[in-house]
């Protein structure tokens, strides 16, 4: 059971499941709205819980896939696709410790120019495994 929240509170979050390992995503849709690249965990929809639901908005993105977040702090929370059973969730929102571990970085074909990847985890160009 994992337990998290935004950053001023007002959304909480359980995840009844067991989660793998999050993922660092560096495409300009991640980068633009958390500010950086974004590191999320995939959640089976089902096993969410989120209370103070009111204050979650989501944002319509592209053409498969919202991303959610507080309306309130503006915390990025969720990349949900309308299809298939997964949803990702920020890894940031999750109480530590978490126990997970960062596994690889996605869509390096369009990370920033600013900054270089710091580790020596897998790199995919797109979500292409
Ligand atoms: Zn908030
Ligand atoms: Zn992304």
């Amino acid at each position: 059971m994992f337990h998290g929240s935004c950053l001023c509170g007002a959304i909480g979050l359980t995840i009844d499941a067991p989660l793998k390992d999050p993922i660092a995503c560096h495409c300009e849709q991640c980068r633009q709205q958390s500010g950086h690249y974004f590191s999320a965990v995939p959640a089976p929809k089902f096993a969410l819980h989120v209370t103070g639901d009111t204050n979650l908005k989501w944002f319509r993105a592209s053409d498969i896939a919202s991303r959610g977040f507080c309306k309130v702090c503006g915390s990025t929370l969720f990349w949900r696709p309308d299809d298939g059973p997964t949803i990702m969730v920020a890894s940031a929102a999750l109480d530590t410790p978490t126990g997970l571990r960062l596994s690889g970085h996605y869509w390096c074909d369009h990370k920033g120019d600013y900054y270089a990847i710091p580790d020596a985890l897998p790199r995919y160009q797109g979500d292409s495994k």
